[in-house]
């Protein structure tokens, strides 16, 4: 059959999906279209909305790779992986600017989402040189005993746009390291920046089949992909709604299934702490991504003591941030992803007014000059929040932070732990064994001394307890648990039938 690739050689972010190593357009050419969300009137791109064939292809296509991909040395999977890494260097500033355009975080943290993806393609690219297992003595003579990581098969990646590069390569990359093939269904807000990331994949080495890309909506191609036979595993990042219907259908297939959810994070500043580190923390924190990070600071846990001076400061420097076009490296804030996130964020500010919060500043989309044709909100503070308030429990996912006094280290803990949500934490404060205390009491997958809730690093394990996840992490060696499966190998070579347990005892 002659090859049919679609894509234009020197093309960007194609707008197709990527199958067995073709760029191709979906059968039933229907197309989804992303819009730039500082300026609704610029189409990023058009994207093919595929259904249950175009998914069962690239699965197929997967599995075809498997057969040969898991039998490639590891070592040299991480070459491969060291080469993309290459790639995305040289095309980081691109990227970035798609993914600013395309998604409207600043592009600042665009190139660190980029950023992130390169380190990531590093770390793994080592680690195919390790990927240990355990040697160790059988308890009968004579024989060897190991464990090894064999691959799981074609694994299933369904992701968010908030972090539409870095949040696919920490999946990508590990999986694939791990000798496993992968069908990427990215989030139909973000197509354009996951097919510039597989498109850097495939100038990078990586074969035919190994990275599948098949975009469209999350009921059509993500349900497909979940419900898909010959599907070894799902990995998702999402709301927790959709997570725990993922994990429902998995549940029922008896299929691996990692989730990574929900946050309701929280910076403690207690009142012996650097406060104007402390604030700087709290902004990047809250606004950040105008608050579009699962590890975003949503609830401030302030003690009394400072509670009053810090507000106001951070009043005044929430009303002082830049928000416009977040392409012009001037502005702090760019929009949020789309009108739905818009209305949300809305609905919070009502549900917090009508529950007695205090709104300090914000609380509504910003208007002016050039924020016309996008979804800008300004940076919300609420005072007079109390713990069991849905502004203090429910994920937000916006420029909005609530303040909650308290009056001691406990009650900060207790405050902090008392949502069902645990990924990220942090603590403000110089008291050494305050922050020990901190660090073994919060229940969160991630705590920070003396730094805001978000800046997680690539080398270590990145997740949540409670609801935030179902007990995996990515990132990290811990994600390599996800994307193996343990093979324990004993080798006899005694030359006779060897009983354990019963040949020997203790
Ligand atoms: P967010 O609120 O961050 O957009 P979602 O959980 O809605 O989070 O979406 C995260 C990812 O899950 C996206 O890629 C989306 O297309 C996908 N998705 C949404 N609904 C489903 C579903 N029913 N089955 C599989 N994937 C889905």
């Amino acid at each position: 059959m002659a090859r049919r690739n679609f894509a234009k050689p020197d093309e960007l972010a194609p707008g197709l999906n990527y199958i067995g190593g073709e760029w191709l357009p979906d059968q039933d050419g229907v197309l989804i279209e992303s819009r730039n969300p500082a300026n609704t009137r610029e189409i990023v791109g058009r994207f093919p909305r595929s259904r249950g064939s175009e998914v069962d292809r690239a699965v197929m296509a997967g599995k075809e790779a498997f057969k040969s991909w898991r039998l490639v040395p590891a070592p040299q999977r991480g070459v491969i992986l060291r080469k993309c890494a290459d790639v995305l260097r040289a095309r980081k500033e691109e990227m970035a600017r798609l993914m600013t355009r395309e998604m409207g975080k600043p592009l600042v943290e665009a190139r660190g989402d980029v950023q992130e993806a390169i380190d990531c393609a590093d770390l793994y690219s080592g680690e195919g040189r390790r990927l240990f297992g355990d040697t160790t003595h059988s308890e009968l003579p004579n024989k060897f005993a190991m464990s090894i990581r064999t691959p799981v098969g074609v694994c299933g990646l369904i992701t968010p746009w908030n972090f539409p590069v870095a949040i696919p390569s920490w999946k990508i990359f590990p999986a694939i390291l791990c000798g496993n093939t992968v069908v990427l269904k990215p989030a139909e807000d973000t197509p354009a920046c996951a097919a510039a990331f597989v498109k850097a994949l495939e100038y990078g080495g990586v074969p035919p089949g190994v990275v599948n890309l098949v975009q469209g909506v999350g009921e059509e191609a993500g349900a497909c992909l979940v419900a898909h036979p010959e599907i070894s595993l799902i990995s998702f990042t999402g709301s927790s709604a959709i997570g725990s219907h993922i994990a429902e259908v998995c549940g029922k297939n008896l299929r691996r299934c990692s989730l990574e959810m929900g946050g309701k994070n929280a910076q403690i500043v207690m009142d012996d702490a650097d406060l104007d580190l402390a604030l700087e923390g709290a902004l990047w924190g809250a606004f950040g991504t105008a608050g579009q990070r699962c590890t975003a600071t949503s609830r401030l846990i302030l003690h009394k003591k400072i509670k009053h001076v810090f507000v106001q400061r951070l009043v005044r420097a929430a009303k002082a941030l830049r928000l416009g076009d977040p392409s012009d490296e001037g502005n702090q804030i760019g929009p949020v992803v789309n009108a739905a996130q818009m209305e949300r964020i809305e609905g919070y500010i009502k549900i917090g007014r009508d529950e007695g919060a205090r709104l300090l500043c914000g609380g509504k989309r910003a208007k002016g000059m050039g924020l016309e044709h996008g979804f800008f909100f300004e940076p919300t503070v609420f005072d007079q929040v109390t713990p069991g308030m849905r502004i203090s429990q429910e994920e937000i996912f916006g420029p909005v932070a609530s303040v909650i006094e308290i009056a001691s280290f406990e009650e900060a803990v207790e405050v902090l732990n008392g949502v069902k949500y645990g990924l990220s934490s942090s603590i403000y404060t110089r008291d050494v064994n305050r922050a020990f205390h901190a660090i073994r009491d919060l229940e969160a997958g991630i705590t920070y001394v003396n730094g805001p809730t978000i800046g997680a690093e690539v080398h270590l394990p990145f997740g949540g307890v409670k609801n935030t996840g179902n007990g995996h992490r990515e990132a990290g060696r811990a994600v390599l648990d996800i994307f193996s499966e343990w093979k324990s190998v004993y080798v006899d070579y005694s030359g006779k039938l060897q009983k354990a347990q019963i040949d020997v005892e203790s």
